[in-house]
């Protein structure tokens, strides 16, 4: 399964989805002095603290996820991310 072409709104958003985790990724890599205490920040959190950490360490991805999951309710349409951590 694919995404529709004829609509610009998904590809739209599938394009934000990628662009942000890149984003957000090396803004957290530069950010962070200690790989090991982050990881183990990760490792130990709960549902509610997990939540947290992607609101801190991925606020853009976190946006265009929201406008993904509006964008399936108000349309149905459904916004595939299968390999889209590897798209440039
Ligand atoms: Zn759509």
């Amino acid at each position: 399964m694919s995404v529709p072409e004829k609509c610009a709104e998904c590809s739209a958003i599938l394009r934000e989805l990628a662009e942000s985790w890149r984003t957000d990724t090396e803004q957290m890599r530069a950010s962070s002095a200690d790989p090991v205490e982050l990881r183990n920040e990760w490792l130990f959190s709960d549902d509610y603290q997990m939540r947290e950490l992607y609101q801190k360490h991925y606020p853009k991805l976190m946006v265009a996820r929201r406008k993904k999951t509006e964008h399936e309710i108000l349309t149905g349409h459904q916004i595939i991310l299968n390999g889209w951590r590897g798209a440039r």
